[in-house]
C-alpha cells in the first residue's frame, strides 16, 4: 500500500523505517483517486533544501546506452532499467504514465547531480524503436512496460513477486538495477534476489532515489557520532521532504574521494559504503555548484585512519593541550564506537595557554568568497571552545582570523560552525578549534567540514546545520 507498513515483515523493517516515520502523515495525505482507475500512484516531489526545477527547466538525462532487447543486457555497461509495472487490478496505463515516469527519473538524476559540487549521473538504459528526439519518444525508449502476472488484485503485491516476475520475463541481468514504478498497491522498498529491484507505488523522485540508494547497501541516514540518531535532512530518512544526499560527506556519500568508505549504520553494524562508487552511476567529476561541497579529505573530516590512543594524522596542536585518537570508553562519549570509522580526536586541554587543534593542511580559498567551517564537539565534563578560520596569503603570512562565539560544550554531540568571507589577499585557511586559556578539561572532536558557500540557493550559500 502507499507508504504503508501493515504487511511488512520484521526483517524488512530496518530498511523501511523512513516509511514508518512518514506513515502517520501519509494516512492524512491519502485522497480518492482522481481518475477512473482504482489506484493513484502519483506522489509529491520533495522541496528541501530548495525546490526542484519545473518540467520546462528540468535537464533531460537521456539514454546512456540503448539496447535492441532490454532483456539482453549481457556485455552492456552497468545501468538502470526503468519498468512500468501493472496488473489486471488497475490495468495497463502505460501510455498515460510513460512521460510522467521519465520526468521522475530525470528528477532523480538532477538531485544526484545537484546534491554536491560534483557532476555525477545515473546511467540509463533505453531500448531501440523509439525516436529519442522528442520527449515522448525518449520516455517510451526509457520506460518499459511489464505485466506482473502474479500481482495481487485487491491487496498488496510483495516486492519479491515483482523481482520473481522480472526474472521470469527475462529481466535478469547483473548489469541492471530495475527501477519499478508500481501502478497498483505495492511497497516502497529495495530488494535483491533473484534480481535487484527498487520499487515504489508512491511515485516521486526522492522516494524512488531513496530505494535505489538502498541497493548499494546504504542504510537510513544517521547523524554522525550521535548514537542511533537519524539525520532529519537527507533523502535517506525524510524523502517526502528532502532530496539531498549526505550533505556532510561522511555517512554514505563522498564524491570527492571515491575510495573513502563510511560506516552506514549504528554500532555494531560494520557495513562500510560510498555511494559515489555505485556501479550504475557515472564517475564523479569536479566541480560545479551544488547544494553541498567540502574542501577537506575524508581523514580530516573523520579522523578515521589511526587506532585509539594513536596520533591523529592530519592534525596539529599548539598551545595548552595535547591530543590523541579517542581511547575506548563509555558509548555516549566515544565516537570510536559509532560512525566516521568510529574514531574521533580527544583534546586534553591544559590551563597555561590558549589551546588549538588545527587541520594541518590549509585548504585553498578564494578572496571575497564565503566559507563555513563545521565541527561536532562534546565533553564528558564541561568547558568552553570556539571555532576559528585563520586566513593566510600566498606567502604564508597570517592576515586575520574569524572566530565563532564561545560555546559551552555539553555531553551530547552538537554541531557548531563559523562562517566568514575570505579577506582580500587570502589564499588558504587554517581551521582550528580553540580552547581559551585557564581551563583544564577534555573534549572530543569529529565530523569536520569546510564548505565553499557558493550554491546561491540558501541564505548564506552554505548547507544548513543539522
Ligand atoms: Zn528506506
Amino acid at each position: 500500500m502507499k507508504r504503508g507498513i501493515s504487511s511488512m515483515l520484521p526483517s524488512r523493517l530496518n530498511r523501511l523505517l523512513s516509511v514508518i516515520a512518514a506513515s502517520v502523515l501519509a494516512v492524512a495525505a491519502m485522497v480518492a483517486p482522481a481518475r477512473a482507475a482504482a489506484f493513484d500512484p502519483i506522489g509529491t516531489e520533495p522541496v528541501a533544501p530548495y525546490a526542484l526545477p519545473a518540467d520546462t527547466a528540468l535537464p533531460q538525462r537521456g539514454c546512456t546506452t540503448t539496447l535492441a532487447d532490454p532483456k539482453n543486457a549481457a556485455g552492456s555497461i552497468q545501468a538502470v532499467q526503468v519498468i512500468y509495472a501493472w496488473h489486471e487490478g488497475n490495468g495497463n496505463n502505460y501510455e498515460m504514465y510513460a512521460e510522467r515516469i521519465a520526468r521522475i527519473v530525470d528528477r532523480m538524476d538532477w538531485l544526484l547531480d545537484e546534491s554536491t559540487n560534483y557532476d555525477q549521473h545515473i546511467n540509463l538504459s533505453c531500448r531501440t524503436g523509439h525516436a529519442t528526439g522528442t520527449y515522448s519518444g525518449y520516455a517510451r525508449a526509457l520506460v518499459v512496460p511489464e505485466k506482473i502476472e502474479n500481482g495481487v488484485i485487491g491487496g498488496e503485491t510483495d516486492p519479491f513477486v515483482i523481482a520473481d516476475d522480472l526474472a521470469a520475463a527475462g529481466y535478469d541481468s547483473g548489469n541492471r538495477r530495475y527501477l519499478v514504478f508500481e501502478d497498483f498497491n505495492g511497497t516502497a522498498t529495495a530488494h535483491c534476489g533473484p534480481v535487484c529491484v527498487a520499487t515504489t507505488d508512491d511515485w516521486d523522485s526522492a522516494t524512488m532515489m531513496h530505494e535505489l540508494i538502498h541497493l548499494h547497501d546504504v542504510d537510513h541516514a544517521k547523524v554522525s557520532e550521535v548514537p542511533n540518531s537519524f539525520s532529519l535532512n537527507d533523502v535517506m530518512i525524510s524523502q517526502y521532504n528532502d532530496w539531498q544526499i549526505d550533505q556532510e560527506f561522511n555517512t554514505y556519500y563522498d564524491p570527492s574521494e571515491t575510495s573513502a568508505l563510511f560506516y552506514t549504520s549504528s554500532y555494531p553494524d560494520t557495513r562500510k559504503v560510498n555511494l559515489a562508487s555505485f556501479p550504475p552511476f557515472t564517475t564523479p567529476v569536479c566541480c560545479d555548484v551544488g547544494y553541498s561541497n567540502d574542501a577537506l579529505t575524508a581523514q580530516e573530516r573523520t579522523i578515521e585512519s589511526d587506532a585509539p590512543y594513536g596520533f591523529p594524522t592530519g592534525f596539529t596542536v599548539t598551545g595548552g593541550g595535547w591530543m590523541q585518537v579517542t581511547p575506548p570508553g563509555a558509548d555516549g562519549q566515544v565516537s570510536a564506537r559509532y560512525y566516521d570509522g568510529r574514531r574521533s580526536l580527544t583534546m586534553n586541554v591544559q590551563a597555561h595557554a590558549e589551546g588549538l587543534v588545527s587541520v594541518t593542511r590549509r585548504p585553498a580559498v578564494t578572496a571575497g568568497q564565503r566559507y563555513k567551517f563545521f565541527a561536532r564537539l562534546t565533553t564528558g565534563t564541561s568547558g568552553d571552545v570556539k571555532l576559528r578560520m585563520s586566513w593566510y596569503n600566498a606567502s604564508n603570512t597570517l592576515l586575520s582570523a574569524s572566530d565563532s562565539a564561545v560555546h559551552s560544550l555539553s555531553s551530547g554531540w552538537q554541531e557548531y560552525s563559523v562562517s566568514a568571507i575570505a579577506p582580500a589577499g587570502a589564499a588558504t585557511v587554517r581551521l582550528s578549534v580553540v580552547s581559551p586559556a585557564g581551563q583544564t578539561f577534555a573534549y572530543v572532536l569529529d565530523s569536520l567540514q569546510l564548505n565553499h558557500c557558493n550554491n546561491g540557493r540558501t541564505t548564506d550559500g552554505c548547507r544548513l546545520n543539522g
